[in-house]
């Protein structure tokens, strides 16, 4: 099985601080994420790079909201791609969405790229971490190269499923 598997039924929740995934949940400062390395300092998590003063040795960890999305599979959006013309221009589709996404998380670490498929058929399924990541690159990909897009919401929870097709 894939790893694009996500639940039919998927757990909704009332309150944000219900919600494991909340990018607004609070950590003892520093926290650490094992995973990724990225640091949760000044009440948002920034990338290790971008933290100026030495960690303790003994620092809090956990995992950050994306890394527990990606270990979860509880994506916030899935971007799907196909067509002929995707086939024919793939490395060129998919290195434009390497830099859009390196754009975005950059400056927000928690927007990522939880994991990428392609199909048998062609089709390449990503799944984002937000619905606004999964919405920004099917944007930047019809505005680079034309062709279909779609956004469906989910009405009871944030989730994006992007469609874009070109043939
Ligand atoms: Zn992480």
């Amino acid at each position: 099985m894939g790893h694009n598997y996500i639940p039919a039924t998927r757990k909704e929740y009332t309150w944000e601080s219900e919600n494991p995934y909340y990018e607004g949940q609070k950590y003892p400062e520093p926290t650490v994420c094992p995973e990724c390395g990225a640091v949760f300092k000044d009440g948002r998590w920034q990338w290790k790079e971008d933290i100026k003063e030495k960690l303790p040795d003994d620092v809090n960890e956990a995992l950050c909201p994306a890394c527990r999305r990606k270990k979860d599979h509880y994506p916030g959006g899935i971007v799907i791609l196909k067509g002929k013309f995707l086939k024919e221009h793939k490395e060129e589709i998919l290195n434009r969405i390497k830099n859009v996404v390196e754009d975005v998380s950059a400056l927000r670490p928690l927007q990522r790229i939880l994991w990428m498929e392609e199909k048998d058929d062609g089709t390449i399924e990503i799944a984002t971490t937000s619905e606004h990541l999964a919405r920004h690159i099917g944007e930047a990909i019809n505005s680079a190269f034309k062709g279909n897009f779609e956004i469906k919401y989910n009405e009871n929870e944030k989730f994006a499923r992007v469609m874009w097709k070109r043939d």
